[in-house]
């Protein structure tokens, strides 16, 4: 199975893409994330993301930067809170992308390392990209980033490899954190 895994940064995918790379799957890496603002935040998370796939040898994808696009779609939800409807609706904008991607492209399956950070809802993400899947006509594979050590390694990666770790998930600063 060739498939496609959506992250959002470096500091999330590390362990997962580490993982995945050294169980010799069959997959690349898509970074479509419009909704990171400012702009040199964004350059600043691709660029770091892209380096670590290299490092893995690891195929990676960027996708259009499309702001304006994501701002008309959360208009009026700027103010609730993480793990709200904002997010749902952040989450199905990417994870649409990336299935459509998938499909016109060749790979089987998508996947996704948006619920690996605490700050998330992890339900909330798999809910998403369910919904998404079943649109598509494609499946949507639910990969460990949490248990199993994956979070202990996560942080040893962010450490060992000095990856540049940001402290809000993308689209406004984070409050009490
Ligand atoms: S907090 Fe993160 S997931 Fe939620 S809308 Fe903003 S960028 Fe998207």
């Amino acid at each position: 199975m060739r498939f496609l895994l959506l992250s959002c940064c470096a500091p999330c995918s590390c362990a997962v893409i580490e993982k995945l790379a050294a169980e010799k799957n069959n997959f690349s890496v898509l970074f479509y994330n419009p909704n990171i603002r400012p702009l040199a935040e964004y350059q600043k998370r691709l660029n770091e993301n892209k380096a670590l796939c290299q490092r893995y040898n690891v195929d990676f994808i960027e996708l259009e930067y499309d702001n304006d696009r994501w701002c008309a779609l959360t208009k009026g939800l700027e103010d609730l809170p993480e793990r709200g409807e904002r997010c749902s609706i952040c989450f199905g904008m990417r994870l649409r992308r990336a299935f459509e991607y998938a499909k016109a492209n060749g790979f089987d399956a998508v996947a996704s390392v948006l619920g690996v950070s605490r700050y998330k809802d992890l339900n909330q993400v798999n809910r998403v990209a369910h919904e998404e899947a079943v649109r598509a006509g494609l499946p949507y594979l639910e990969i460990e980033g949490r248990k199993g050590g994956m979070q202990e390694r996560r942080q040893q990666l962010i450490k060992e490899l000095n990856l540049y770790n940001q402290d809000y998930c993308g689209c406004k600063p984070r409050e009490n954190s």
